[in-house]
């Protein structure tokens, strides 16, 4: 075993050692460096920034290939701006870098931790916003069938925080394409919270039609971000995390009746019909898994001061380290008791968002 653990390589900082680190500095090294591995039979965990990690105190054989290969180049294309960012790119540099050279798009993606190449894999999305509407191509180099390629985005089945690409470990991102406006304006602000703060009404937000200038819409994500904990810092427990745990819980309309009634009978009817629904396509919904763990009694903070592991104390959807001993085994338990509350309360099961490598929250 190496003496880096993947409590150095995520943000939550938890996990037990890998054999060995490989650390790819340039597209070329990653090619090789998996191709050999694979040659070898030998498992390998892909690692970028580790912010959707969970990883098991405990490994078996397991081989963590670091992409590092970062860089970024910004160019006219027509009436567009491509950005183009190796996969070892840190994500929110390349927004930075974006929106400074006046190409709107990307904003409201600002201070999602974890790098380019991560991107495409959970379809990552925040406020309105999934990087599904502005992917251009991506490259791939492909573990079956050891060709480097690059692909349209119809090839990645993207969906709300997934991809052809995630649970599979059929392909490695080499480097990604993104396809941005020119004018400097921001995608459209249809995310309420946001477009309160940017003065456009609820309305205007709904109709999807208002857009402001990205770097503006930049400043008020990051500050709407850090207010919940959600920009990474190294002095604020809060941000020693996976993000957002569970996905937002997507149900058939016709389930939703039941939900309803529990809500009634657990909360009241305020509370009923103040909860958060919104359409997820042909017959189905989507609820917030934040409100549904909160109103099951998962406050922010949950189980108190001491725990190793507890919810954020500015979210209720971050399971956070504190610092003080942690393991994932901890993270693991406070997991299945959130899921198991708000499944018996609400009779709803909140799915993880992130991946999960040598532990399994139904094992
Ligand atoms: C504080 C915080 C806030 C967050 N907010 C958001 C948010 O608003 N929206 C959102 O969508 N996510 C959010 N996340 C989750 C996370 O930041 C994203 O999923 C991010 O894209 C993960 O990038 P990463 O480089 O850290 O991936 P890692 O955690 O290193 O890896 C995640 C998965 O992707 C695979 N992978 C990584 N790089 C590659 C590659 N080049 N090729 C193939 N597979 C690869 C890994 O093998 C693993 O399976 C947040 C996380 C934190 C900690």
């Amino acid at each position: 075993m190496c003496e880096t653990t993947f409590a150095d390589l995520t943000t939550l900082r938890l996990g037990g050692a890998p054999t060995a680190v490989l650390r790819c500095p340039t597209v070329e090294s990653i090619v090789d460096n998996v191709r050999s591995l694979d040659a070898q039979k030998t498992p390998l965990l892909i690692v970028g920034g580790g912010s959707n990690l969970v990883v098991g105190d405990e490994l078996d054989d397991l081989v963590a290939v670091v992409i590092e290969a970062d860089e970024v180049t910004i160019s006219r294309d027509g009436d567009d701006v491509v950005v183009f960012a190796e996969a070892g790119a840190v994500w929110d540099d390349v927004v930075k870098a974006a929106v400074a050279a006046g190409a709107g798009g990307m904003e409201c993606l600002s201070g999602i931790p974890g790098s380019a190449g991560a991107t495409p894999v959970q379809n990552v999305g925040a406020y309105g916003v999934e990087v599904a509407q502005i992917l251009d191509s991506v490259q791939l180099f492909d573990r079956t069938t050891g060709k480097v390629e690059w692909v349209t985005p119809d090839a990645l089945d993207l969906a709300y925080r997934y991809s052809n690409l995630k649970f599979t470990n059929r392909a490695v991102v080499l480097a990604v394409r993104y396809r941005l406006r020119a004018d400097g304006l921001s995608a459209p602000l249809r995310y309420g919270e946001l477009a309160r703060r940017l003065g456009v009404s609820p309305t205007e937000a709904q109709a999807g039609e208002v857009r402001r200038p990205a770097a503006r819409v930049r400043e008020e994500v990051l500050a709407l971000r850090r207010g919940k904990g959600m920009v990474l810092d190294a002095e604020d427990h809060d941000t020693w995390s996976a993000g957002s745990f569970f996905t937002n819980p997507i149900i058939d309309e016709a389930e939703l009746a039941d939900v309803h009634t529990r809500v009634v009978h657990h909360c009241g009817d305020d509370e009923a019909d103040s909860m958060p629904v919104h359409p997820a396509g042909p017959g189905r919904v989507k609820l917030s898994a934040a409100w549904l763990i909160e109103r099951a009694g998962f406050t922010k903070g949950y189980p108190g001061q001491g725990a190793p592991v507890r919810l954020s104390t500015k979210h209720t959807l971050a399971l956070t380290n504190r610092g003080c001993g942690a393991t994932t085994a901890d993270l693991v338990a406070l997991a299945r008791e959130v899921r198991g509350g708000v499944a018996s309360v609400f009779g709803v099961r909140l799915v993880p968002e992130p991946v999960w490598v040598g532990v399994d929250i139904d094992a």
